[in-house]
């Protein structure tokens, strides 16, 4: 999953970016309001942090403009502690959540791991596909109970196929919500990384469907 974080703040921006990567996230970081519209209305994310007072356009206009431009990723805004008019106006111009600073991390690791899951369209926190089940809450994943070790990009991927299991995923949109804008975008890594997967886990359940990209499905069936 892809982040962008949108924060003038050097410090919380730092903060965020460590705090996401270690949780599995690529993660892109703008530092004003028109570097953060630019790579929202060009890179597809799953899910952006917005900070509201930005230098050069604010969060709010900037949230305005994306959805005026049909940008519907989910947003989380992070309004100062005491502006409930930011909420207000945030809510109003399309944000999904917001948090006020100062808030935990891990609230709005939770927050993001909520919004990642409606996207995709799943309720709860365990998504389970056949005999495999993804632990959003830690990051595991399980093979008929029994934990499998990934690495990070390999849980990257297969966390991505998860939340979009039983749909045909193409090389590209992997690329694009696996990595950073900055990563060398060779599309062969995405294969060697399959054929990794593909060594952990019941090889057939991830299909190839040549010339569109991969399916992860619970049944072994062939195409
Ligand atoms: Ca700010």
């Amino acid at each position: 999953m892809r982040v962008l974080v949108v924060e003038d703040d050097r410090d919380l921006n730092r903060q965020l970016v460590s705090a996401l990567s270690d949780a599995g996230y690529a993660v892109d970081t703008a530092f004003d309001g028109e570097e953060g519209f630019f790579l929202g209305e060009t890179e597809p994310y799953d899910v952006v942090i917005l900070d509201t007072g930005l230098p050069k356009m604010d969060g709010i206009s900037v949230l305005e403009q994306w959805r005026r431009a049909e940008r519907n990723m989910p947003v989380i805004i992070l309004t100062a502690r005491d502006r409930w008019s930011d909420k207000v106006a945030g809510i109003d111009a399309g944000a999904d959540d917001y948090m006020a600073k100062p808030f935990h991390m891990e609230e709005l690791l939770a927050r993001i791991r909520a919004q990642v899951r409606r996207a995709s369209g799943h309720a709860k926190s365990d998504i389970e596909c056949g005999p495999l089940r993804l632990d959003t809450k830690t990051a595991r994943v399980t093979l008929d109970g029994q934990p499998i070790k990934l690495t990070s990009h390999e849980y990257r991927l297969l966390a991505y196929l998860m939340h979009h299991n039983e749909r045909v995923v193409s090389r590209t949109e992997l690329v694009e919500h696996l990595y950073e804008q900055d990563f060398d975008r060779d599309s062969n890594t995405i294969e060697v990384f399959i054929g990794r997967l593909r060594k952990k886990i019941p090889p057939d359940m991830i299909k190839t469907i040549r010339g569109l990209g991969y399916r992860l499905s619970q049944e072994g069936d062939a195409d």
